[in-house]
């Protein structure tokens, strides 16, 4: 049920890929283990999805945690379509030209939501270089429709960069989302080669402005390796993130999605991953999850719970 990548179809997910030379895909080390999806609990995940005509960044980026997340009844919705304005080089999501705002959708995440039960709902959403405010009032929406049906659920949006969108953060953070999430997803010196459309220090500033229009707002960020970024390079972006006052960083293995994506330079073993998970801690983040398998929504429910109690206990925070 995962889409993945077809360049054979009568639309390819990734058009402005498709003149690009292929990069054959790796064999994944033993570490790295996928459960296929498969479970009643799995089937309920998804018949809600289907129902809701609801995306899901678990399908749409084929992550390798599905099975297991479903299998739990946490999903990440994404809203604001299924195609993406941006074409970064590690990314599955669809590309292309971006249909009409379903403005319907707010309500049927809400009860998504509602119907999961779920204590704590993550949203995030293709890029809209499209839309003048880049999907913010559209992500308030959502954030407001969720507090209506389900006021217990805490939120947590992982939004694109809105890169000149006056206003538009300020909107999201309006709506009063508990964790304000955006990913550097790489260091600095790839983002040429890797998120082209972005710009590391703009994306470091907004995470830092969050914090800045709601000081309660907890703030989280997550990078892959293995797109061939050094050790240093990684702990430059920690004490980056720390002076931007990021709260909770994630760090995972990057899995290339197709031969047409940017290659695996490098499989980071779990020790290493351990060494950088000791360093992330070392730095003053509230909360670490460095695993191959981390992905910024795994675990996400329980993972806010621990970052809201070590933020109570007065952990480090700039
Ligand atoms: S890690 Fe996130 S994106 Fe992946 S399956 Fe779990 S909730 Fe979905």
């Amino acid at each position: 049920m995962v889409k993945v990548h077809d360049t054979t179809g009568p639309r390819p997910r990734h058009p402005e890929k498709a003149h690009k030379p292929d990069n054959p895909v790796r064999r994944k080390p033993g570490w790295i283990r996928v459960r296929a999806p498969q479970s009643r609990i799995w089937a309920e995940t998804r018949d809600i999805v289907r129902k809701g005509k609801l995306s899901t960044v678990c399908e749409e980026a084929a992550c390798p945690n599905l099975g297991e997340c479903w299998t739990r009844k946490h999903a990440t919705f994404m809203i604001l379509g299924d195609i993406c304005t941006r074409a970064c080089a590690f990314c599955n999501v669809a590309t292309g030209k971006p249909g009409p705002v379903d403005e319907d959708e707010p309500r049927r995440i809400a009860t998504a939501v509602a119907t999961m039960g779920l204590k704590h709902a993550v949203i995030t959403s293709v890029d809209r270089d499209d839309l003048p405010d880049g999907g913010a009032r559209h992500f308030a929406r959502v954030i407001h429709a969720i507090r209506e049906v389900s006021a217990q659920t805490t939120i947590e949006v992982l939004t694109p960069d809105f890169r000149n969108k006056d206003g538009a953060l300020e909107t999201v953070i309006a709506a009063r989302p508990d964790v304000f999430n955006h990913n550097l997803e790489t260091v600095p010196a790839l983002y040429p080669r890797i998120r082209p459309g972005a710009r590391y220090f703009h994306s470091l500033s907004i995470l830092n402005r969050a914090r800045e229009l709601d000081a309660e707002i907890f703030t989280k960020s997550g990078i892959m390796v293995g797109l061939g970024e050094t050790r240093e390079e990684i702990l430059q972006v920690m004490d980056d993130m720390r002076s931007a006052r990021v709260e909770f960083i994630t760090i995972g293995q990057y899995l290339q999605p197709s031969p047409k994506h940017a290659a695996v330079e490098k499989f980071w073993t779990p020790q290493e991953f351990k060494a950088l998970e000791q360093a992330a801690w070392s730095k003053g983040f509230l909360m670490v999850a460095a695993t191959p398998l981390t992905r910024s929504s795994h675990n996400a429910d329980a993972d806010f719970e621990a970052l809201r109690k070590a933020r109570a206990q007065g952990g480090a925070s700039a």
